[in-house]
């Protein structure tokens, strides 16, 4: 038996989590489920089914709703008074982290955005096995996080790291001559850069392949996702960002491949479903039975690949740029693309303006280390202490912190 923490479980990857868990209640126990508070039904109505003993929530207000929505679910279910046992429900920003340093086998951090980080760092110092969907806490914390994880420790939850992992399988690290990371494309694959001017939110949630969160749906249309993505493998596999090539593949099917230096190509493919990387990341290295459906061959199919168009999508290469720039940048990079994805959310930022804006931002951030702000702050942007950049070989995590909170503030002022 396993006891597992999930960390965001109202999102899409915490309740296909719990999806796969639902399957093998003889392997695997929920020993916490965390939130941060605008799906309490939701939450409530997963307590009820998994009984984790302890329960966290970032915003404290949700708390009083979160007893009553329990007291109506148990209601609904015909329960009586006393049938049900409650869980120490925990709230505010730290709660997350109390989860987070649970003693159990593997923390999975299914939370959105940069506020995964701090969880990150806890579990890995609390040595505990780590599902990492939040790639944005690798891609931000960058040495921060790879150096507190012992070999072993940090589980790829992503499908295209997922698949890396498996290809890797096939052949010694010094045999490695590419990695190939595949991308659906998004909905807008084959637009001109002159065609995205008018796109909606609405039309960019509109996934062709998969049925993710608001944020990392957005991220998928501007392909920003496949920069964190790309920066994400960097981390997890040591290799050299120039080593890794995007390569449009519209079916999601084929997850990711590695090149190795006989010229053999090996990759993993899967119908697109996420609970198949979800399940191995729960018992990694072994592979539980049945997670997903697998291809059927019975029927006629093609597997398309095409070069990504820069020229249109030009947020790959500008993550690549941030991970080469390093310490601070790529933490700057995402920052300012969640303040972006908000604004385009809201109506007061275009689709092309998003990646358009992170450019300006990273700009910024690198001039803004050849010319360091006055002491007591620089009056005239008002940018906040530790706006420029900080070198890889330096960054701690109040560099970090302040530099994704600069970078948030930025967005937000060219944003309004
Ligand atoms: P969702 O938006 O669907 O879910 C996010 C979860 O995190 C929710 O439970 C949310 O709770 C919780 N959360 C948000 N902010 C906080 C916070 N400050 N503190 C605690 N909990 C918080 O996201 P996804 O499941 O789509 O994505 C999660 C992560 O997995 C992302 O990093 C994404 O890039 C990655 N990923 C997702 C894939 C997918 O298919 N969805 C595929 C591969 C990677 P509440 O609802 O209460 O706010």
């Amino acid at each position: 038996m396993r006891d597992i923490v999930i960390l965001g479980s109202t999102g899409s990857i915490g309740s296909q989590t719990l999806d796969v868990i639902r399957e093998r209640r003889d392997q695997f126990r929920v020993a916490a489920l965390t939130a941060g508070g605008s799906n309490i039904p939701l939450l409530a109505e997963q307590i009820l089914e998994f009984a984790p003993p302890l329960v966290a929530l970032s915003r404290p207000t949700a708390v009083q709703d979160l007893q009553l929505a329990l007291y109506a679910a148990a209601k609904q279910r015909g329960w009586a008074t006393g049938e049900m046992t409650l869980p120490k429900i925990v709230a505010g920003p730290e709660a997350n982290l109390e989860a987070a340093r649970l003693p159990c086998d593997l923390v999975m951090n299914a939370i959105t955005g940069a506020a995964g980080l701090t969880a990150t760092l806890a579990t890995l110092e609390a040595g505990t096995k780590l599902a990492l969907a939040n790639k944005e806490s690798l891609v931000i914390g960058g040495r921060l996080v790879t150096d507190k994880a012992a070999p072993g420790q940090l589980i790829a939850v992503d499908s295209e790291h997922s698949a890396i992992a498996q290809c890797l399988r096939a052949g010694r690290t010094q045999e490695v001559r590419r990695v190939i990371l595949t991308a659906s494309g998004g909905p807008f694959r084959g637009r001109r850069r002159e065609e995205l001017t008018e796109v909606t939110p609405e039309q960019a949630m509109k996934h062709p392949t998969w049925n993710m969160g608001r944020v990392i749906t957005i991220n998928s249309a501007t392909l920003v996702n496949k920069g964190l993505e790309l920066l994400e493998a960097g981390l997890l596999y040591d290799i050299d960002l120039d080593l890794i090539e995007p390569v449009v593949h519209p079916q999601s099917i084929v997850h990711s491949m590695v090149e190795f230096h006989d010229g053999s190509t090996i990759a993993q493919c899967s119908p697109p479903d996420m609970r198949l990387p979800i399940a191995l990341s729960l018992s990694w290295p072994d592979r539980l039975a049945n997670a997903s459906a697998p291809i059927d061959w019975t029927q006629a199919a093609s597997w398309t690949f095409e070069p990504l168009d820069h020229e249109a999508f030009p947020a790959v290469d500008l993550a690549r740029r941030a991970g080469q720039l390093g310490g601070t940048a790529p933490a700057v990079f995402n920052a300012a693309n969640e303040a972006c994805v908000d604004a385009f959310c809201a109506g007061t930022l275009s689709f092309l303006g998003i990646v358009d804006t992170i450019a300006r931002v990273l700009d910024e951030h690198v001039a803004n280390a050849e010319n360091p702000e006055p002491a007591g702050g620089d009056v005239l942007s008002s940018r906040p202490r530790g706006a420029g950049l900080v070198g890889a070989d330096r960054v701690t995590i109040d560099d970090v912190l302040a530099a994704d909170a600069w970078a948030r503030a930025r967005a937000a002022d060219i944003c309004a």
